[in-house]
């Protein structure tokens, strides 16, 4: 095995340097080699998909129709690949991942194992100079950061975490070995998206499973189902249409509002149009419900209502239902688990529900977990305890830009950005999928940016141009827009990872605007202009 490189080894030269291997910089890259340039994809994991290939836990599957997740831009890919399920799981994720890398040869310019440190722009040279964690070093013109919104995970901070003797995973770093629950007393703490997967997965195969809750989450009926034979035809066949409605809609999801207001029908009307929703696959409930429920307070209320006394009546014990039931915030208000038979796994005998608000988890014991009311000993602590969301993987390298600025001070108090995509004073560097950039179904958006920061990167070549930043005014005004585009959002008065906040995490306890949550084609609409103009928004030189 080659020795770490020397702190002093010369840096490797690179036209641009792409940080991060999943959905995001495997594009980026094919994108650059077109462009006939000389690129790079640092990646702290051993191999391709990012998300897909952190987030092993068991259960762990899209809650995006796989078929509307997928890749866009290779007819051929299209073609080719089937998904095998309405929802994939994890696994067949990752091989979808792999071959998209292997079809493409993207391995050859993508180094594995190399976390980036740091990262700092060279004004002479008007070029980045990037360290990774085993000391060597690149320098390239273009950086570009493909981190991820959701990729560093974050441990509650419960003392005498260490001192546990049995095993203990974060669900974004399970282990590559399958883990045997068979008969196991098992801990999950967490009832996000994440906990709500790993939790109706495993219930039936544990010995024991106790769920220590903070904060219920409100789900909904995923309907996952097997993909058809005719069913994968029409899907090979309508991909031009559904894509051209994932650009049409919100979100770049496949559903989209209805025009009606919640209060505009009648009782009956309603619920029956709930009803209908609740049956349905995926999103729709959230997505496609009616234009209102996620800005009025009212509309709120009726499907809330509506979603708890579903909860009521899928949970045999009142008592735990009522736990379940969401108190501090609307339905939709924060990113929706989907699930399947989530509520049914409370009725079963061998899974008991913690409420820590009520009885704190006081420390983790070396065989267990100790709350302010009981001592629990476990063989297995789950932690499904989220990420420090968008800004986390940049706190986490040290961004240096022009006079030493440092990015995480100048973000202290929320992120400043230019798009979403660019930093006054962090020239040549673009960010894809961070902060204050539309989300949604995440790889449309990631297909917009990287062909947007492409398209700036060929008008940087074709025109001699070595140097290209977003100005102070351009940052100043993107990032009122934003905050103007969250005003009235009931999710933005709500804390969740939405909202910059987690409780794990020092210095996140204020909420700040995070995300970009005007509508998709709004957002591109923003940034096709800006290219159409010849960048002239941003200082080139
Ligand atoms: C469990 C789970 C389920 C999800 N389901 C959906 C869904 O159904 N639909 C949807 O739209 N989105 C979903 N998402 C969001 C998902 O993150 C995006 O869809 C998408 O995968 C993001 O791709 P990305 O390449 O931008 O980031 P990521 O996939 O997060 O990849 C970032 C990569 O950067 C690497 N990296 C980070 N920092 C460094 C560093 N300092 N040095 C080197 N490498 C670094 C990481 O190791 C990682 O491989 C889900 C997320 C999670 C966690």
């Amino acid at each position: 095995m080659a020795a770490a490189a020397p702190a002093t080894s010369p840096a490797q030269d690179y036209d641009a340097i792409v940080i991060g291997a999943g959905l995001s910089g495997m594009y980026q890259l094919y994108r650059l080699r077109e462009l006939g340039m000389r690129a790079r994809v640092l990646e702290a994991g051993t191999n391709v998909g990012g998300t897909w290939y952190w987030n092993r836990y068991p259960g762990a599957r899209f809650d995006s129709e796989s078929y509307s997740y997928g890749y866009s831009f290779s007819r051929e890919l299209l073609q080719e690949w089937e998904w095998s399920e309405h929802f994939a799981g994890q696994p067949e994720t990752l091989r979808y991942c792999n071959y998209v890398a292997d079809k493409f040869d993207l391995r050859r310019d993508i180094q594995f194992r190399s976390r980036v440190t740091a990262a700092i722009y060279e004004e002479p040279s008007r070029s980045w100079r990037i360290t990774l964690e085993d000391g060597s070093h690149f320098r390239s013109r273009f950086l570009i950061t493909a981190i991820g919104p959701l990729s560093t995970p974050t441990l509650p901070r419960i003392e005498g975490r260490d001192s546990f003797q049995g095993k203990s995973f974060h669900t974004a770093r399970w282990p590559h070995e399958p883990v045997d629950f068979a008969g196991k007393r098992v801990a999950v703490i967490g009832t996000g998206a994440t906990g709500v997967q790993t939790i109706q997965t495993i219930a039936a195969e544990v010995g024991r499973l106790t769920v220590f809750q903070r904060t219920p989450n409100w789900c909904a009926p995923l309907h996952n189902g097997k993909i058809d034979a005719g069913t994968q035809q029409k899907i090979k066949a309508g991909y031009p249409e559904m894509f051209a409605r994932c650009q049409e809609t919100f979100a770049c999801f496949i559903h989209t509002p209805d025009p009606r207001g919640a209060l505009e029908v009648s009782d009956k009307e309603r619920e029956a149009f709930y009803e209908k929703l609740y049956s349905e696959r995926g999103f729709g409930i959230w997505q496609g419900n009616f234009r209102d429920i996620l800005i009025d307070r009212e509309a709120n209320a009726t499907i809330s209502d509506f979603v708890a006394r579903k909860i009521r009546a899928r949970v045999r014990d009142q008592k735990v239902a009522e736990k379940l039931i969401p108190r501090n915030h609307g339905f939709g208000t924060r990113r929706l688990p989907l699930e399947t038979f989530y509520y049914e796994v409370y009725n079963r005998d061998n899974v008991e529900l913690v409420d820590i608000t009520e009885t704190p988890i006081e420390r983790i014991t070396p065989e267990g977990i100790r709350t302010s009311a009981a001592e629990y000993q476990f063989d297995i602590i789950i932690y499904a305890t989220g990420f420090d969301a968008i800004t986390g993987s940049f706190d986490r390298i040290d961004f240096r830009g022009a006079n030493g600025a440092c990015l995480k001070d100048k973000w202290k108090r929320g992120p400043q950005t230019y798009l979403g995509l660019m930093v006054d004073g962090f020239p040549n560097m673009m960010m894809l999928m961070g902060p204050h950039t539309a989300l949604g179904n995440i790889p449309r958006s990631i297909e917009y940016s990287v062909d947007w920061v492409t398209g700036l990167i060929r008008f940087a070549r074709d025109n001699g141009l070595t140097r290209l930043e977003a100005t102070p005014a351009g940052v100043e005004s993107w990032t009122d827009h934003v905050k103007a585009l969250g005003a009235g959002l009931l999710s933005n008065e709500v804390n969740s990872w939405m909202t910059g906040i987690n409780s794990n995490v020092e210095g996140k306890q204020t909420r700040i605007v995070a995300r970009y949550s005007g509508s998709a084609p709004a957002y591109r609409a923003r940034c096709d202009e800006v290219a159409a103009n010849g960048y002239r928004e941003l200082a080139l030189g």
